[in-house]
C-alpha cells in the first residue's frame, strides 16, 4: 500500500517526466527507468504482500477449525465420561439391590436364611463360641384365620422392627421361616444369653397393633443351643430346634434350652 505522500510524489514525477518541456533533458531517460524500476519493485512488493496476507488468513483459518474440531471432541468426551459414570453408578446401585435382595428377606428386610447360614459358617471356621435362639410366634395362625393375612403381616413388621431395636449391635437375627427367627449371638454363652431372650421375649410380648377396636399383641416361645466346639452349626441348630419343640410342647411363651 501506498501512503498518500508516496502517491502524491510518484505522480509529480510521473508528471513531470511526461511534460514535453523536460523530453530532451540528459537525465530524462536515467529518471523514468528509475521511475519505472521503482513501480516494478512496488508492484512485486505489493503481490508478496498479499499472498503472504492469504496464507496468514488460511493459517488462522485451519488454526480456528482445529480449536473448534478439539474443544467438540473435549465436550464428546467428557459427555461420554457422564454417561459412563452414571452408568457405573446405576450398576452398583443394582449391585447392592441385588445384594440385598438376595441376603435380605422382602417383607420385613430382615437377614434372610442365607446370610445368618454364611455368618454361622465364619464363626465356626474362626473357632468362635457363638449361642443360637430359635424364636417362634405361639398360635401365629389363629391371627391369620381370625384377623387376615394382612393383620398377620403387619404384626410380623412390628415384632421384627422391636427385634431388631431390642438386640445388641453385633447381634444377628435372621427371619428363619414364616414366623420364626434365628437369633446369632456371637461370642455369647449360654447363661449369658438366657437373659437376653427372656428380655427380648417381654418385649415382643408388649408389642401390639391396632385393629379394630383392641390391641393385638402374642407370645413368642424360643429354644436355646450353644455351639459346641467343632461340630458343624447345622448340629447347634438342630439342638436349639429340639429346644424350641419343647418349649411349645412345655405349654408355650417361655424359653427352654437344649438337653441333648
Ligand atoms: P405354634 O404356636 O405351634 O407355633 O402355632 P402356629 O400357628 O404359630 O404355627 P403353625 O406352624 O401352625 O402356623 C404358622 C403360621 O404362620 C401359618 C402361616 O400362614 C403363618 N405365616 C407364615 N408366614 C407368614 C407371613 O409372611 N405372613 C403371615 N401373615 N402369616 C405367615
Ligand atoms: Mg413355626
Ligand atoms: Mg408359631
Amino acid at each position: 500500500m501506498k501512503t498518500r505522500d508516496e502517491e502524491a510524489l510518484l505522480a509529480r514525477v510521473a508528471a513531470l517526466l511526461e511534460s514535453p518541456e523536460h523530453a530532451g533533458h540528459p537525465l530524462h531517460d536515467a529518471l523514468l527507468a528509475l521511475y519505472r524500476q521503482h513501480c516494478d519493485q512496488h508492484e512485486q512488493i505489493q503481490r508478496l504482500i498479499n499472498i503472504s496476507d492469504r496464507y496468514q488468513l488460511l493459517a488462522m483459518e485451519a488454526r480456528q477449525v482445529t480449536q473448534e474440531r478439539y474443544e467438540h471432541s473435549l465436550r464428546r468426551q467428557r459427555k461420554l465420561s457422564r454417561i459412563s459414570d452414571g452408568y457405573q453408578a446405576l450398576m452398583r446401585e443394582r449391585n447392592q439391590a441385588l445384594h440385598q435382595a438376595s441376603t435380605h428377606d422382602p417383607l420385613t428386610d430382615l437377614p434372610n436364611r442365607r446370610l445368618i447360614n454364611e455368618r454361622l459358617e465364619n464363626l465356626v471356621n474362626q473357632g468362635r463360641a457363638f449361642t443360637l435362639a430359635l424364636l417362634d410366634i405361639d398360635h401365629f395362625k389363629r391371627i391369620n384365620d381370625r384377623y387376615g393375612h394382612d393383620v398377620g403381616d403387619r404384626l410380623l413388621v412390628a415384632i421384627t422392627q422391636t427385634l431388631s431395636a431390642t438386640l445388641r449391635d453385633y447381634d444377628l437375627c435372621a427371619r428363619w421361616g414364616g414366623e420364626e427367627f434365628l437369633l446369632l449371638l456371637a461370642d455369647t454363652h449360654l447363661e449369658e444369653a438366657q437373659p437376653i431372650v427372656e428380655r427380648l421375649r417381654a418385649s415382643l410380648a408388649a408389642v401390639a397393633i391396632p385393629v379394630a377396636d383392641q390391641r393385638l399383641s402374642v407370645t413368642v416361645s424360643a429354644g436355646m443351643s450353644q455351639h459346641r466346639p467343632c461340630e458343624p452349626h447345622q448340629t447347634t441348630l438342630k439342638r436349639a430346634d429340639q429346644a424350641l419343640l419343647d418349649a411349645k410342647r412345655a405349654g408355650r411363651d417361655r424359653s427352654l434350652t437344649d438337653t441333648l
